[in-house]
């Protein structure tokens, strides 16, 4: 780490100051904050998409979308503050004349603790030093120590300096956002084992989630660590809406495979459907659309290279064969489109068919029928989204396999493509282990915010005392369960 041991110490000290101050603050301060951060980083110039582009490899055009997006984020995530979404209060009034008297209970939600963010290579913005798991965490009132990713630190660091200036504006102490650079996984893992710190927020890879997973188990007071990990993203072809529309669906498969070199968490990198004619006609369609695909850079060498190896590794196993690949060569550091295939006998008694490839590679499973197509389902990993490409009449006829792939997955589509992550209240992005460490939690959409928080119930608590959410006069507006009815009046008047 930049920091030895002590002085990590007298950081996290600093951190655990902020959260007992910042703990008195009113929630409106906290939205200010929130806001004041967006326009920092609304106003940060070229500089910043210029770094990124240099340290990613990604284009402009992705990255200014990626910057509105993540200051989107800190605003939408204000909004939800605002309105006590995250808050979720209830109140229950006193009724001193049962038997026994029922004394006056009130719950809202509170900050959970200092959180450490270990953010992901392929969004540098939205998902990294002032992504979601950073404003999520702000907003639930928990101070944040990110560890950056050595992928693009130059970018990390302009972003690190844009959140501190919003905090020293808002009039917070500055131990409320700290930003550090570990040398070893060691370090990175020092900070999660620090008493302090009460959660973790992880986007990446399964391995590196599962190893914070594993720390924070062991230490004297476990921590809860929210990890977004790998997901291969099954699409269910059906064969009614593939009579009408294969070479269509195919094409706009190929956009959403190789969208970003397909370097989302969210890439469509399975496909399962019955064999027959429909099947033959998306894949000789794909075929086309793969071979036209040109190569192109990959997010760093070391993400290039572990592309080739895994695609290599799935396409040596039991059955597998190459379907297409793009017929230009792709140079060091480029990534190629390559969609293979494989009967659902052989995917079936193997597991590592489900081994995530990072990158523009699809795995297609012909199954012989539909009771082979329930199989491999059942087989199925978690994942955190599903596809269906289908008609109304697959889905009538197949009510089971779809209540199956429900069970599988966070979020359900229907005839779109996953790769896009709408930020929004209804939006749930994880899902089942190990797509995610822990199903119950979005990690995209203010419902994020839900991760770092934890519900405190105050009973007869004098009124003007009690957090401004939960005061009779309802100052806040906002939506509340009274005496299990919902509303957003006052209580008593
Ligand atoms: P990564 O290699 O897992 O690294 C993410 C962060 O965690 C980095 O800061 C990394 O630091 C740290 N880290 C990893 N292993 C660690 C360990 N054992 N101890 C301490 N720190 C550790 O992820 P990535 O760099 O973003 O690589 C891409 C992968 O992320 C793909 O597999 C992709 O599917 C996944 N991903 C998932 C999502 C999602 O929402 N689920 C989004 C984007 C990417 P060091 O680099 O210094 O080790």
């Amino acid at each position: 780490m930049n920091i030895s041991k002590g002085e990590l110490d007298t950081l996290l000290q600093n951190v655990q100051n902020a959260f007992v101050t910042i703990n008195t603050y009113p929630v409106s301060k906290r939205v200010a904050l929130m806001r004041t951060i967006a326009n920092e980083i609304e106003a940060l110039g070229p500089e910043l998409i210029e770094t990124a582009r240099a340290e990613s490899n990604l284009p402009e055009a992705r990255l200014t979308g990626e910057k509105g997006r993540t200051i989107f984020q800190w605003r939408s995530y204000a909004d939800a503050v605002e309105k006590g979404y995250s808050l979720d209060a209830s109140i229950d009034t006193a009724n001193p004349d049962r038997t026994p008297p029922k004394p006056d209970i009130r719950k809202t939600n509170v900050a959970l603790g200092p959180v450490a963010v270990f953010g992901a290579s392929n969004f540098p913005f939205a998902f990294s030093t002032a992504g979601g798991d950073t404003a999520s965490a702000i907003a639930a009132g928990c101070p944040v120590v990110v560890k950056a990713h050595p992928g693009h630190p130059k970018t990390s660091q302009i972003m690190a300096d844009a959140i501190s200036r919003g905090v020293e504006k808002s009039g917070f102490p500055a131990g409320t956002f700290s930003h550090v650079f570990c040398e070893t996984n060691e370090e990175a893992q020092a900070l999660i084992s620090h008493p302090v710190i009460k959660a973790v927020g992880f986007t990446g890879s399964n391995r590196g989630g599962l190893a914070l997973v594993e720390i924070a188990n062991k230490r004297p007071e476990p921590i809860p660590v929210f990890a977004e990990m790998g997901s291969i993203n099954p699409v269910f072809l059906f064969s009614g809406k593939l009579q009408t529309a294969a070479a269509e669906l195919a094409k706009q498969y190929a956009g959403s495979l190789t969208l970003g070199v397909g370097q989302f968490c969210t890439n469509p990198g399975l496909v399962i459907a019955e064999q027959g004619a429909g099947l033959d006609q998306f894949t000789e369609s794909l075929n086309e659309d793969i071979l036209k695909a040109l190569p192109a850079p990959m997010l760093n060498a070391g993400i290039a290279k572990g592309y080739t190896s895994n695609r290599e590794k799935v396409i040596g196993l039991a059955g597998v064969q190459v379907l297409s690949a793009a017929t230009t060569e792709a140079a060091e550091g480029q990534g190629a489109a390559t969609v293979a295939t494989v009967s659902g006998v052989d995917f079936l008694i193997n597991d590592d068919l489900q081994t995530e490839v990072f990158g523009p590679f699809a795995l297609i499973v012909k199954c012989k029928d539909a009771n082979e197509v329930f199989a491999v389902t059942e087989k199925l990993h978690g994942q955190l989204t599903a596809t269906l490409l289908a008609t109304g009449d697959d889905l009538a006829a197949n009510a089971e396999l779809v209540a199956l792939i429900q069970n599988k997955c966070g979020r359900i589509i229907f005839n779109n493509f996953p790769t896009g992550v709408e930020v929004c209240k209804s939006m749930h992005h994880g899902g089942p282990f190990p797509s995610s460490s822990n199903a119950q939690y979005t990690s995209v959409g203010p419902d994020a915010i839900k991760r770092f928080t934890r519900p405190l119930s105050f009973q007869n608590w004098p009124d003007e005392f009690l957090p401004e959410e939960l005061q009779n006069a309802n100052p806040l507006g906002i939506w509340r369960t009274v005496d299990n009815e919902v509303g957003n009046g006052a209580v008593g008047y």
